[in-house]
C-alpha cells in the first residue's frame, strides 16, 4: 500500500502544505504527476510530491486525525516537472513566499497547468503500414495521414484499410522541428566585440551583465555565444520582455541559425505552447527565443541564457508568484553550469550594483557600430506653454517639419493613451472618476467613451455632470488620441500611425503597424512606452518624448529609475544608421537630475545620484524589500487585518516597516499596504513564512499577497 502526498490546486483556499492519500493497485506514480483527489467533498486536481511505502497502514493511519481517502485518478502517464524543475517549484515558492502548487501552474504551459486535468486537444491521425510489401513499397513504415495521402490517393487508402494492410492511429500532435543551420556574422567584429566576448568567455563568474549602449553590437554578441554554445550540442534561450520585441530578435536569429529556432510568448495558443514545450522537452528544440514564462521550458542541456533588456519591468510576474524572470535563469544557470548574460543600455540598480562589486561580472561596451548617440535637447515645457504651445513645442515643431520635407521618419512617444486623461465640468469643476476605482475617467475621442484605464470600465461620453447638471466639460492634459489631432493638424500632408494597447489589441496588430513604418507606408509613428524599446529603423532621424517627467509624480521609489530608463530607451530610436540622430525631450521639471542625465545619455553620472537617493532612504539595492497587500471588500476588516499585521512586525529589530497605507480603491475591492525593509533578505523571508503560515483564517474575506523584490508599488 502507498501514501501519497499531493499539493492541491483549490480555487478560494491558498494551501501550501500537501495532503496525504491512499494509492492501492499497482499503478505507476511518481513525483511530479497530476492526480485528481477528493478534497471536502470536491474533486480537485493535484501535483504528486512523495509517495511512500507503507506497510503497516492501521499503525500509520493510528498517527493520523483525519481519515486517508483514496486516490481518485492518475492523469498522467510520467512525471511533468523533471527533478530540477520541480526542485526549482520547491525553490521558487520559497523564495517569493507564495503556495507551492502556484509556482507549479507558472511553470507549466496552459495545457498541462495542474487545474486542467485534460491532455492538449491538438491531435493527428497517423498511418501505420503493417504489411511488409507495402511498407517496401512506400519507403516508410509509418507517416501522417496527410504524409501518407501524398503517396496515394485516398481510394487506395481506403482499399488498404480494409484489406487490414494498414491501420490508423490518432496521435498528439508534434510541432516540425529540424536541424539548425550555423551560420556566420556577415562581419568582422570590431575589436571591442572582441575583447568583450573574450572577457565573457574567461569570466569565472557566470552571471555577466553586458552593459552597452543602444547600437552597440550587444545581439551580435549574443549570438556568437549562442553558436558556441550550438556547436558544443547544448541548447541556449535567449529571454525578451515582450512579445513585440521577439518578433523583432527571431528574424535576427533566423537570419542566422535558420527556420528550426523554437518560440515561445504569450502569442500562441494552448496547443502551439505545448508543442513547443514538447519540443524543449525532447530536445528536439536547440534554440529558444521567447518572453517570460519561457525561462521554465524543459531544457535537457542548457549552455546559455540571455536576458536581453534586463532592467524591463515585464521580466518580473505581477500576480503570485511574483518571481523574476533573472532570479530564475540565474538559479537554473547554476543547475547547468552555463553562463548568464543580462544585457541592457539601462541596467537595473541593484544589477549594476552587484557588478560594481564583482559579484556578477561587469562587460562595458561603450561605443554605437556605426555612429556617435543622437543629439538631444532638453525643452522646457513652461515656457513654450508661455508662449501658446500646449502640446508640441516650437522647436519640435520646426524638428519634425524638416524630416518631413528630406523624407524621413518621426518617432514620438507619449505613454498615455486616450484622448485626454481627465474631464472636468466647466461650471464646477467635479471630475469624473471610475465607479469601481478610486481613477479618473479617461476621454476616448475615437469612441466618444469615457474608459477607466485600471479596469477597463466605459461609458458613454455624452454625460452631464452628476453633481450640477451642466452639460460642458474642459479636457485636461494630452493622450495619444490628442497628440495624433495635433500632428495632423500642424502637418495635413503627413501619414501618422498610432500604436497603443487600443491600436493593437488584436493579434498581430504590433506586426502590422511596425511594418508598415517600415516600409514608409507613414511618416510619423505616435505611440506608449510599446514604441520606446528594442526598435530599429534606419531612417528614424528624430525622436520627440512628450511629459517626459511625468512618471517622477508616481509615489515609488523606483520612478526616477524608470523615467531615466524610458527617456534613454526611446532616444536609442533616433540615428541608428549612417545618419546622425535628434532627440527633442519636452518636460515641465527640467532641473531632476534623472531627467538631465537621461537627455545626457550618462548611465554611471545617473547611477551614482540615485544610489544616493535610495541609500538615504534605505531603499533597494541597500536594503531588501517585501510588499504586503491586503485586499477585499470589507474595509473595516483590511484595516485590522494590516494594523495588527505590522505590529507583529514592528516587534523584530532586523526589519523596518513602512505603513500601512490606505491604497486607492481598485476594481471595487479596497487595498493596503505595508512595505518591509532588512538588509538580510533570507531573514525577512522566513519571518514572513512563519507569519503567512498562520494566516489561514483569514483568507476567506482577506486576500493576502505578498511581493518580494516588488517593482511597481502603485
Ligand atoms: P544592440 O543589440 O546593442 O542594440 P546590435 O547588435 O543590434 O546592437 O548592433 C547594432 C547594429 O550594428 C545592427 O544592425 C548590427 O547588425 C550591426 N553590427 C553589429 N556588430 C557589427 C559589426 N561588428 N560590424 C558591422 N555591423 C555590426
Ligand atoms: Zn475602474
Amino acid at each position: 500500500m502507498r501514501v501519497v502526498s499531493v499539493y492541491i490546486e483549490h480555487p478560494i483556499m491558498q494551501l501550501n502544505s500537501p495532503f496525504h492519500y491512499l494509492l492501492k493497485g499497482e499503478d505507476y506514480l511518481a513525483r511530479g504527476m497530476r492526480v485528481k483527489v477528493d478534497f471536502n467533498g470536491r474533486l480537485l486536481v493535484g501535483f504528486v510530491d512523495e509517495v511512500e511505502e507503507v506497510e503497516d497502514l492501521d499503525a500509520y493511519c493510528r498517527n493520523l486525525d483525519y481519515q486517508l481517502k483514496e486516490i481518485q485518478e492518475i492523469i498522467d502517464d510520467e512525471p511533468l516537472l523533471n527533478d530540477e524543475l520541480y526542485q526549482l517549484g520547491l525553490w521558487m515558492s520559497r523564495q517569493s513566499v507564495s503556495p507551492v502548487i502556484s509556482c507549479f501552474q507558472a511553470m507549466l504551459p496552459a495545457a498541462l497547468k495542474p487545474s486542467s486535468s485534460h491532455k492538449p486537444a491538438a491531435r493527428e491521425r497517423w498511418v501505420i503500414i503493417d504489411d511488409a510489401e507495402l511498407k517496401t513499397q512506400f519507403g516508410f513504415s509509418e507517416a501522417t495521414l496527410k504524409q501518407f495521402l501524398q503517396k496515394c490517393t485516398s481510394h487506395f487508402y481506403a482499399k488498404y484499410r480494409r484489406q487490414g494492410l494498414i491501420h490508423t492511429e490518432d496521435r498528439e500532435k508534434q510541432a516540425q522541428s529540424g536541424q539548425l543551420e550555423i551560420g556566420e556574422a556577415p562581419y568582422q567584429l570590431t575589436e571591442k566585440q572582441k575583447q568583450a566576448l573574450y572577457d565573457i568567455e574567461q569570466s569565472e563568474q557566470n552571471v555577466v551583465l553586458l552593459h552597452g549602449l543602444t547600437g552597440s553590437g550587444k545581439t551580435e554578441i549574443y549570438m556568437q555565444l549562442a553558436e558556441k554554445a550550438l556547436r558544443q550540442g547544448r541548447q541556449v534561450l535567449i529571454l525578451v520582455p515582450e512579445i513585440s520585441l521577439t518578433s523583432l530578435m527571431i528574424s535576427r536569429f533566423k537570419k542566422r541559425f535558420g527556420d528550426n529556432i523554437a518560440v515561445y510568448h504569450s502569442g500562441l495558443n494552448p496547443s502551439e505552447k505545448y508543442q513547443q514545450y514538447q519540443l524543449v522537452r525532447s530536445h528536439k528544440a536547440q534554440l529558444v527565443v521567447g518572453t517570460r514564462s519561457a525561462v521554465f521550458m524543459p531544457f535537457a542541456d542548457l549552455g546559455l541564457i540571455v536576458l536581453d533588456e534586463e532592467h524591463d519591468n515585464s521580466y518580473k510576474q505581477d500576480s503570485t508568484p511574483r518571481y523574476h524572470t533573472r532570479d530564475i535563469a540565474i538559479k537554473r544557470a547554476e543547475h547547468h553550469h552555463c553562463k548568464v548574460i543580462l544585457g541592457s543600455a539601462t541596467p537595473t540598480l541593484e544589477s549594476y550594483a552587484r557588478a560594481i562589486k564583482n559579484v556578477y561580472k561587469l562587460i562595458t561596451l561603450d561605443e554605437r557600430i556605426f555612429n556617435k548617440l543622437p543629439i538631444s535637447h532638453l525643452v522646457d515645457m513652461n515656457q513654450q506653454v508661455r508662449q501658446g504651445n500646449f502640446i508640441i513645442s516650437q522647436p519640435l515643431t520646426e524638428a519634425i517639419g524638416q524630416r518631413l520635407e528630406a523624407g524621413k521618419q518621426v518617432i514620438l512617444l507619449l505613454n498615455r493613451r486616450g484622448y485626454t486623461p481627465i474631464m472636468k465640468c466647466a461650471s464646477c469643476g467635479e471630475v469624473l472618476t471610475c465607479p469601481h476605482c478610486d481613477v479618473t475617467l479617461s476621454y476616448h475621442k475615437d469612441e466618444n467613451k469615457l474608459i477607466c484605464h485600471c479596469c477597463g470600465y466605459s461609458q458613454s461620453a455624452d454625460v452631464i455632470c452628476p453633481k450640477c447638471g451642466a452639460k460642458r466639460w474642459r479636457n485636461y492634459g494630452i493622450g495619444t488620441q490628442r497628440l495624433v489631432e495635433e500632428v495632423e493638424r500642424l502637418y495635413p500632408k503627413a501619414r501618422v500611425v498610432r500604436m497603443d494597447a487600443d491600436t493593437t489589441a488584436q493579434k498581430d496588430a504590433h506586426r502590422r503597424i511596425l511594418e508598415a513604418f517600415q516600409n514608409h507606408e507613414y511618416d510619423i509613428l505616435v505611440g506608449t512606452q510599446m514604441i520606446a524599446k528594442g526598435l530599429d529603423f534606419p531612417d528614424v532621424t528624430l525622436v520627440g518624448v512628450f511629459n517626459a517627467d511625468g512618471p517622477l509624480n508616481r509615489m515609488d521609489y523606483r520612478s526616477v529609475e524608470t523615467t531615466f530608463d524610458l527617456i534613454v530607451q526611446a532616444s536609442g530610436r533616433s540615428g541608428r544608421s549612417e545618419e546622425a540622430g535628434e532627440v527633442y525631450v519636452q518636460a515641465y521639471d527640467i532641473t531632476h537630475y534623472g531627467i538631465r542625465l537621461a537627455v545626457k545619455q550618462n548611465y554611471i553620472a545617473f547611477f551614482n545620484n540615485e544610489m544616493q537617493y535610495r541609500h538615504s532612504g534605505y531603499y533597494p539595492p541597500y536594503s531588501y524589500m517585501i510588499a504586503l497587500m491586503f485586499s477585499g471588500k470589507d474595509e473595516k476588516l483590511l484595516e485590522d487585518a494590516a494594523y495588527e499585521t505590522v505590529e507583529v512586525f514592528r516587534k523584530d529589530e532586523k526589519i523596518r516597516t513602512l505603513g500601512p497605507s490606505k491604497l486607492l480603491k481598485k476594481k471595487d475591492e479596497c487595498r493596503y499596504r505595508i512595505l518591509m525593509k532588512g538588509s538580510d533578505k533570507q531573514y525577512l523571508i522566513d519571518q514572513l513564512w512563519k507569519w503567512y503560515d498562520q494566516q489561514n483564517y483569514l483568507r476567506h474575506q482577506v486576500a493576502i499577497q505578498v511581493d518580494v523584490d516588488p517593482y511597481i508599488l502603485d
